[in-house]
């Protein structure tokens, strides 16, 4: 017998959508290298192209500033490197500023070395404006790149990016926004973070893995020297022969994410709104991380105080549903949440901090199940204690 399975990790990764399915076949199906000149390769590059401008178009940028790379990893790597000027004329970069609760892709894939300064959050995991604005003002006249996510991938929170981005400009920096978990989700363009740089993932869009882009706001960003080199493609950011099916994929995924963006929106917050209320009942003494910040509509991130999350996950897993605990890029192993830590949260509450993120695939039943599998895991743990309180009891 089979359990039916709910999936409720879309921050993980998200489910690949029909339309980006049908337009991976058509390109695995298609002859040609898209530096060819020959009409294979022409109509390779025809259809790197038109995912060029549906990515583009998911974040309101213009196609020939799109760098196609094998994720958002990459393109993180790639944008916190010391190397990119602004104009012929500009400097190097001389220092990286980064939030605490950044994805590790950027806390540990930049290029500045030790010229790292980490930027404190509040307790609802918003950045400190305060702090950015001293701690840029501390380096005037150094040439500062910060990196801002537009929300969190374990809370959702949202970040007030479009401020620091004014910070940032005011001060001559420039700031790269980690976009891959609010892009296709919610408006989040180069107009609404004001970001001079934005990174993608394909497959938290329902597109497949190994695909991504840097989106350059402006062509006269420039790499001196990018992370992949030795050859021309992406206009020499990104050296490579171009994964021609799994782009196509992101850019079908795209069109569809922002088609459907306000309208998934309001439904998937529905679905969380729905499974915070029954977490309330459920487990009353839950606390959800981020609550009364704003987030994104699809991430509920909460911790039961008592059971850990490894043994929660598990239970959970044994019953159908899948979901996460901290980041779910490191998972397989449950570590403690750098995020949460960040947050001020005690380390016996974030022990037990469990994510919940849905997606394009959830409907109501995702929800009765995480909620009904949920109460009978905890009424199992109330036995059990009851059980082991009794024997202590009756014991000499
Ligand atoms: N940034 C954020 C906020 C993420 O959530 C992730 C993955 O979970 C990444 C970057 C890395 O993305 P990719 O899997 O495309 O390398």
């Amino acid at each position: 017998m089979t359990t039916q399975r709910f999936y409720l990790d879309h921050n993980a990764t998200t489910p690949l959508r029909p339309a980006a399915r049908e337009a991976m076949l058509d390109a695995l199906d298609a002859t040609g290298n898209a530096s060819s000149v020959h009409a294979e390769g022409r109509a390779a590059r025809a259809l790197v192209e038109t995912a060029r401008e549906k990515v583009a178009a998911l974040v309101g940028g213009r196609a020939r500033n799109v760098v196609f790379t094998s994720g958002a990893t990459e393109a993180l790597n790639l944008a916190l490197r010391p190397d990119w000027r602004i104009g012929p004329q500009g400097g190097h970069f001389e220092l990286l500023l980064a939030s605490a609760t950044e994805h590790v892709a950027a806390l540990e894939g930049h290029a500045f070395g030790r010229r790292v300064e980490i930027l404190p959050v509040d307790r609802s995991g918003r950045l400190d404006l305060a702090a950015l604005g001293t701690t840029l003002a501390g380096y005037a006249g150094a040439r500062v790149m910060v990196c801002l996510q537009a929300a969190n991938n374990e809370t959702g929170v949202l970040q007030p990016v479009a401020e620091a981005a004014e910070q940032v400009h005011a001060a001559g920096g420039l700031l790269v926004c980690d976009a891959v978990q609010a892009a296709g989700r919610i408006a989040c363009s180069f107009e609404t973070t004001g970001a001079d740089m934005l990174v993608l993932s394909s497959h938290k869009t329902g597109g497949p893995m190994g695909a991504g882009a840097l989106v350059l706001r402006d062509a006269a960003l420039h790499c001196d020297r990018p992370l992949i080199r030795g050859g021309g493609q992406e206009r020499g950011f990104r050296a490579g022969t171009e994964n021609v099916a799994a782009i196509a994929g992101f850019g079908a995924a795209a069109a569809e994410a922002a088609a459907s963006r306000d309208a998934e929106a309001a439904r998937i917050a529905r679905l969380r709104d729905a499974f915070e209320a029954g977490l309330a009942h459920v487990a009353p003494g839950a606390v959800v991380f981020g609550q009364g910040a704003p987030r994104l509509p699809n991430t509920s991130a909460f911790a039961i105080p008592g059971p850990s999350a490894e043994i929660l996950l598990m239970a959970f897993d044994l019953a159908g549903v899948a979901l996460s605990s901290g980041s779910a890029c490191s998972s397989g192993k449950v570590k403690r949440s750098h995020v949460l830590a960040a947050m001020g949260t005690a380390p016996e509450i974030a022990a037990g901090a469990l994510r919940v993120s849905f997606g394009w695939t959830s409907a109501d039943q995702d929800v009765a199940a995480v909620l009904d599998v949920l109460a009978a895991i905890l009424a199992r743990i109330g036995r059990k204690q009851a059980t082991s309180r009794a024997k202590t009891a009756a014991s000499p």
